[in-house]
C-alpha cells in the first residue's frame, strides 16, 4: 500500500491502481504529489497532455512487466514517456484518466564489446549518457539530435529518431541489433543477442522501432557503435541564395568523406539564436549551412579543399578548429528550436521533400501562410542532405488547424511526407490517411488490434481515436 492516504485528486480507479503499483515499484516512485506529476503530463511544446496524471517509474523489465500487467487489468490506458522530448504530442495523455509510465530508471548500460562495436542499454539512458559511457572506448553513438540531453534511446526507437548525421550513418533502426520490450499484456518479448546474421522469423526490433509507444514498451537495447575520430572541426558557410546553399551541401556531402553534418539554417533562424541566446554568428548570408567533419587525421585540408572548389561557393566560411569555437558554432543549430519556443505559439512542422524542390516548396508555403494569416513567420532550418527541413511557424494561434491543413496539402501535392522523423503522434494522426494507402492502414490496424487488443497502449497516438 502507499504510505498515507491515496490522494483524492486521483480518484478511485487511479488511486486504487497507484496503491497496487506502489507494492512493485515502492512508495517512492508511484507518482502521486500532483504538482510533481504534472511535470510529466504536459508535452515539450507545451501544447499536448493533460491536467492530471498518474506517474509511475518501473527500474527493471520485470517491474514494467508487472506495472503493465496492473494497468491492463484495470483498463487504464499506458502512455510510455522517456525524456518528454518529443513534438508531437505522443509522449502524454490525451486525457485524464492515464497511466503515464516513464522509463528514465531504466538506466543500465553493460560493457562495450570492444571487438565489435556492441553495447547494450537500458531504454531510459540519454545519448548523452550513453556518450559519457563510451568516452575512452574509442567507439561513439551515431545518432545525434539537438535534445540529446534528456531524449532517451528507448524514445528514440520508438520515434526511430533521425538527427544530424543521418546521411552517414542512417536513423535509430540502422543501429539497433537486438530489442526487448513488455507487451499489452505484460508479456516481455527480449531479443538481445549480438549476431551480425540471424534471419529467424519477424523482425519485431524493426516493427517496435517507429511505433511510438502503441505496440510495447521498449526496455532494452543492443545497439550498435561506430569508431570514435581523434580529429573534428566544424565550418560555417553562408550563401545568399537557398538553391545555391542547397547544391553545395549536396556537392560537400559526395567530395569530402570525413564530413558527417551538414546542417541548413535560414538568416532568421541565425539572427534569432544569435541575438536571444547571445550566440556569436561569424558568418551572415540567406541561407547558412554548418558543416562537421571527423577523422583521424586532422579533416581541414579536405574539407577547406572541397569548399573551395564547390561551384557554387559560399560568400564566406568561419572555420572552428578547437573544442570551444565548435561547441559555439553548434549552440547556433542545437538552440533553435528553444528559442522558437520562447516567442510563444509555435506550430512546428517536421517535412521531407523530394530533392531540389526546397526554393519551390518554401515559396508555395510562404504563400499560402501570408494569405492564411499575414502575420505569420516561417522559420526554416533542419537536414539538409536528407530533403528534411523543420518548418516553423510563429504568429496565428494554435486553434488554427488551417496551418496544419495548409503544410499537409503543400507536402502532399510535392510528393513529401508529413513526418520525416519526429512520428505522427497525435499531431498528425487526422492527416495520416493522406500519407499512407488503404491497404496499409488496414494491415497497420491489424498489427495494433492483435499485439494491443484492449487498445490500452498510449490511445489516439498515430490512429486517431473514432
Ligand atoms: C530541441 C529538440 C531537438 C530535437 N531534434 C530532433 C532531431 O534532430 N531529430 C529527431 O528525430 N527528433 C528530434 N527531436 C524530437 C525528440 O527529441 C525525438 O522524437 C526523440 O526521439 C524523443 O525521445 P524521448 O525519449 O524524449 O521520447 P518521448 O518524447 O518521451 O516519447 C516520444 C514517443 O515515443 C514513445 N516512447 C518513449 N519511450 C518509449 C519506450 N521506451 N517504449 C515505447 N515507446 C516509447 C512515447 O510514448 C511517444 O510516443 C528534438 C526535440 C527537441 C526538443
Amino acid at each position: 500500500m502507499l504510505s498515507g492516504e491515496v490522494p483524492r485528486w486521483l480518484g478511485a480507479r487511479l488511486g486504487s491502481l497507484a496503491a497496487d503499483l506502489a507494492l512493485v515499484v515502492g512508495d517512492a516512485h508511484v507518482l502521486t504529489d500532483r504538482e510533481v506529476a504534472a511535470g510529466y503530463a504536459v508535452d515539450w511544446t507545451g501544447r499536448y497532455g493533460a491536467k492530471r496524471a498518474l506517474v509511475v517509474r518501473p527500474a527493471t523489465t520485470a517491474e514494467t512487466s508487472a506495472v503493465v500487467d496492473l494497468a491492463a487489468s484495470y483498463g487504464v490506458p499506458i502512455v510510455t514517456q522517456g525524456g518528454n522530448t518529443g513534438l508531437v504530442g505522443g509522449s502524454v495523455p490525451n486525457r485524464h484518466d492515464s497511466l503515464i509510465v516513464s522509463t528514465r530508471r531504466l538506466g543500465t548500460i553493460s560493457d562495450v564489446d570492444l571487438r565489435a562495436g556492441l553495447v547494450t542499454v537500458g531504454a531510459g539512458v540519454t545519448v548523452t549518457g550513453l556518450t559519457e559511457h563510451l568516452k575512452g572506448s574509442g567507439w561513439r553513438f551515431a545518432v545525434d539530435l539537438g535534445s540529446r540531453d534528456s531524449a532517451t534511446l528507448g524514445g528514440m526507437t520508438a520515434t526511430n529518431a533521425g538527427g544530424m548525421r543521418v546521411f552517414r550513418f542512417g536513423t535509430m533502426r540502422r543501429q539497433i541489433v537486438g530489442l526487448e520490450y513488455v507487451a499489452a499484456d505484460g508479456t516481455v518479448a527480449s531479443h538481445l543477442r549480438s549476431l551480425i546474421k540471424d534471419n529467424t522469423g519477424y523482425h519485431l526490433a524493426g516493427l517496435l522501432c517507429g511505433s511510438e509507444g502503441t505496440l510495447g514498451l521498449i526496455t532494452a537495447l543492443r545497439l550498435r557503435l561506430i569508431r570514435e575520430r581523434t580529429h573534428r572541426l566544424a565550418a560555417l558557410c553562408a550563401f545568399d541564395d537557398l538553391d545555391e546553399a542547397v547544391e553545395f551541401a549536396w556537392q560537400l556531402r559526395a567530395t569530402a568523406p570525413s564530413v558527417e553534418v551538414i546542417e541548413y539554417l535560414d538568416a532568421a533562424c541565425a539572427d534569432l539564436v544569435h541575438m536571444t541566446q547571445r550566440v556569436p554568428l561569424p558568418v551572415r548570408g540567406q541561407a547558412l549551412i554548418l558543416v562537421e567533419a571527423a577523422a583521424d587525421t586532422d579533416p581541414l585540408d579536405e574539407v577547406a579543399g572541397a569548399i573551395g572548389r564547390i561551384q557554387p561557393s559560399p560568400t564566406d566560411v568561419a572555420f572552428a578548429l578547437g573544442e570551444h569555437r565548435r561547441a559555439a558554432l553548434w549552440r547556433l543549430r542545437d538552440e533553435v528550436s528553444l528559442a522558437l519556443s520562447r516567442l510563444g505559439a509555435v506550430h512546428k512542422f517536421d517535412i521531407s521533400i523530394p530533392a531540389g524542390t526546397l526554393s519551390h516548396v518554401r515559396r508555395r508555403l510562404e504563400a499560402g501562410l501570408h494569405a492564411l494569416a499575414p502575420q505569420a513567420t516561417a522559420w526554416w532550418f533542419g537536414h539538409v542532405c536528407d530533403d528534411n527541413v523543420h518548418l516553423n511557424v510563429t504568429g496565428p494561434d494554435l486553434e488554427t488547424h488551417r496551418v496544419e491543413e495548409l503544410v499537409v496539402q503543400v507536402v502532399l501535392d510535392a510528393a513529401g511526407s508529413i513526418s520525416a522523423e519526429h512520428g505522427i503522434g497525435v499531431m498528425k494522426a487526422p492527416f495520416l490517411h493522406h500519407a499512407r494507402s488503404a491497404g496499409e492502414l488496414a494491415h497497420m490496424r491489424a498489427i495494433k488490434e492483435a499485439l494491443d487488443p484492449q487498445g490500452i497502449l498510449n490511445p489516439g497516438v498515430i490512429f486517431a481515436e473514432r
